[in-house]
């Protein structure tokens, strides 16, 4: 088993090395390989995804991605190394559990999945300006609705769970989002155990962040479902928590943290791993087939939260650093 780390920006550079010690420890003989992409790779080298790095990530088959930074302004030549990424690996369902941890703040009924397109809608970022008017191209097509609806079901089942909600905009894009539904309708229906149902995006939002006990798990397009994640990521504890993967069929895997790169923290020793380590978890479920390291990698987190020990971000005043934090987790495995 290779790993190819590519660290990026900001805490990326801080998280990343935790996930990977921890992996080490669990599965000594994995690879691990390092590779550069982000804003400051772009700075330096006029790539922000160079392809060295692509090449290295198809080699060992399996990315953790830590976050990059990304100009807020449009910035000639520079696009998004990880929504690239995602599209080159063909990485098209973005995986984004939520899931009950022993902290303060955090629900304890929540246990839910967010199954997030990932290669099309308007991150294809094709946009035009032309004087005060600016246009953006929402791209939906059949055979991607119907991949990530497969994706969606099949990791559903895994998890023992058997509803899922399709969410839209379909009353206002009838064509776009109309198409993703009913792909993704078209698709539940060869899953007989599974209870299909849609929600409009706004109500969806609305619903996450009154009662989010009551979904097991939820398909959208790739906007939707950032924003939708994110939101449930409240409900974990936050967004140091949140772990995501990124998964194709026969494509490359890629570990990512929900999180981006956290300039008002980074260089601070204080970023919390644990989205980073709960993602490689998820990798090793999902992508290795090595449920038993999966498992022991989860209680770890687990036990070392329950102790009490976390980053600020989640014990505030009472939070211990980067490197404490990745001391005691390193303790129990
Ligand atoms: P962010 O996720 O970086 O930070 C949001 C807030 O959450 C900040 O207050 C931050 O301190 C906190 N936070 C996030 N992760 C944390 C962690 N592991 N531990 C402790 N606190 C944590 O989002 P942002 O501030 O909107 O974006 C910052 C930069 O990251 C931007 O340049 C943006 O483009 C980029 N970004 C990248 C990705 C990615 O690489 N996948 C995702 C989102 C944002
Ligand atoms: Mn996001």
């Amino acid at each position: 088993m290779k790993l190819c780390l590519i660290p990026g920006d900001g805490i990326g550079r801080e998280v990343v090395p935790v996930a990977a010690a921890a992996l080490q420890r669990l599965l000594p003989a994995v690879q691990l390989q390092q590779a550069d992409a982000g804003w400051e790779c772009f700075v330096r080298t006029g790539q922000a995804l160079p392809d060295a790095t692509l090449a290295r990530a198809r080699e060992c088959g399996a990315v953790l991605f830590g976050a990059v930074s990304s100009p807020a302004r449009k910035v000639e030549g520079y696009r998004s190394p990880i929504v690239a990424l995602r599209r080159e690996l063909n990485a098209y369902a973005n995986l984004r559990p939520t899931c009950t941890l022993p902290i303060a703040g955090a629900r304890q009924d929540v246990d839910m999945l967010i199954v997030r397109e990932n290669t099309e809608d308007l991150y294809i970022g094709e946009e035009q300006r032309d004087g005060d008017t600016a246009i953006a191209i929402k791209r939906i097509t059949a055979a991607a609705s119907r991949r990530v609806a497969r994706a969606a079901c099949e990791t559903l089942l895994a998890r023992g769970m058997h509803r899922l909600v399709i969410v839209h905009k379909a009353n206002i894009m009838p064509l776009t989002d109309g198409l993703f539904r009913d792909c993704c309708r078209e698709v539940a229906q060869s899953y007989p155990q599974i209870e299909v149902s849609e929600l409009l995006v706004d109500t969806a939002a609305y619903q996450l962040a009154r009662a989010p006990q009551q979904f097991q798990a939820l398909v959208a397009p790739n906007l939707y479902g950032d924003i939708l994640s994110d939101l449930a990521a409240a409900h974990g504890g936050g967004l140091g928590l949140a772990a995501s993967l990124n998964q194709g069929d026969a494509g490359v895997a890629i570990a990512e943290p929900v999180h981006g790169s956290a300039p008002d923290i980074a260089g601070q020793g204080v970023a919390n791993p644990v989205a980073a380590l709960l993602s490689v978890a998820l990798l090793l479920r999902h992508t290795w087939q090595r449920p038993d390291e999966a498992q022991r990698l989860e209680h770890a987190v687990r036990d070392t939260l329950a102790a009490g020990i976390a980053t600020p971000d989640v014990a505030g005043a009472a939070g211990v650093s980067t490197a404490a934090f990745a001391q005691a987790l390193l303790a129990r495995l």
